[in-house]
């Protein structure tokens, strides 16, 4: 028979929100319950160094989110390897469905699920990805210091990645299938003023090029969509920028969301849409997209969950 457990506070994903959450929670004595997905540590570890995590100048991703993980662990947060595949926020008790048959309830959820890169599903693109490639200008731009950097694609993510890693590159090359930008005007003018930036239209990606040992990246050989022809373009940091994609699956139809499904939480706060029902991480977050941010929000979650439970004894 499927096993229930009920708790004060149900924390759903185990990133830098979750675990943050997990030791606030903790340590306001409300004997979390935290439930750790598919990706255990969740986007760091799949990430070599992190160099702006406070207090680490240099931090593996997956170390950085062991440590997390015993730190929650330590201050008494339940830490269980689950997936939730069901979610019903109509009714307090909350209630979470895992996929291994457990029924969790929940007099509040923190929902700490984060987001995805979207990649384009190249081997090669897999092959380097946290050495040469990666999905996040303000995580890696500043390993390519006076380095030529490729970015991919056409969007708004596309163009302030690229304005953002003149900051360090010496060239980026901005490399789209079409031969004009989906991104907001003034962004265009910017980047297409840029001396630093060179569109490359009408080509799309077809492999990353580099070196095994050590395992870093070369260049690239890059498709025109109109005559077949390919180009190699030397360059050390390959940036996919085709956007990203919230992990809200679990809250899509009972949550309030927000550009292209961002949970929506009242200004200033992690409270969603249910009362009881707070959001933090990159779940909500389509602009900053940091540990450290994500972290804070997971804080402010415990705290608000906290507080709230407090209101309703
Ligand atoms: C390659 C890479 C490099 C990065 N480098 C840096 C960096 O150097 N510095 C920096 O600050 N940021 C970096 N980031 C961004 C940073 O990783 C994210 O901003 C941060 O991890 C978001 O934290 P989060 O807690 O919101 O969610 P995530 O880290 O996305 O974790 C989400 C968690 O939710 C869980 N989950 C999802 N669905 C369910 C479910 N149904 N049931 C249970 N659990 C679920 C997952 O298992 C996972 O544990 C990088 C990101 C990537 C991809």
């Amino acid at each position: 028979m499927a096993e229930t457990r009920h708790t004060r506070v149900l924390i759903i994903g185990s990133g830098p929100a979750g675990y943050t959450a997990g030791v606030y929670a903790s340590r306001a004595m409300l004997e979390p319950i935290l439930v750790q997905g598919i990706e255990p540590g969740g986007q760091l570890t799949t990430t070599t160094e992190v160099e702006n995590w406070p207090g680490d100048t240099e931090v593996q991703g997956p170390d950085l989110m062991v440590r997390m993980q015993d730190h929650a662990k330590t201050m008494g947060c339940e830490i269980i390897g689950d997936i939730i595949n069901d979610l019903d926020l109509s009714n307090r008790p909350f209630t979470a469905t895992g996929d291994s048959g457990t029924v969790y309830t929940a007099d509040a959820v923190i929902l700490a699920t984060g987001a995805r890169a979207k990649w384009l599903g190249l081997p090669s693109e897999e092959k380097f990805k946290g050495f040469g490639v990666s999905a996040c200008a303000t995580c890696d731009g500043f390993f390519y210091r006076g380095q030529e950097i490729v970015v991919i694609g056409g969007g708004n993510t596309a163009v302030e990645e690229a304005l953002f890693l003149t900051n360090f590159a010496s060239k980026v090359t901005l490399i789209h299938r079409r031969d004009e930008l989906r991104a907001e005007k003034i962004l265009q003018d910017r980047l297409l003023k840029h001396e630093k930036i060179e569109p490359l239209w009408f080509h799309e990606l077809e492999e990353v090029t580099g070196t095994d040992a050590p395992l870093g990246v070369e260049g690239v050989r890059v498709k025109n969509v109109k005559t077949g022809e390919i180009t190699e373009i030397p360059c050390k940091g390959v940036f996919v920028a085709i956007g990203h994609a919230p992990a809200n699956e679990l809250v899509k139809d009972s949550l309030e969301s927000h550009m292209g499904g961002y949970v929506v939480t009242k200004p200033g706060s992690t409270e969603t849409s249910v009362p009881g029902v707070f959001a933090a991480g990159d779940l909500t977050d389509h602009i900053y997209r940091q540990a450290v941010t994500s972290a804070g929000m997971g804080c402010m979650a415990a705290l608000d969950a906290e507080r709230f439970l407090a209101e309703q004894d």
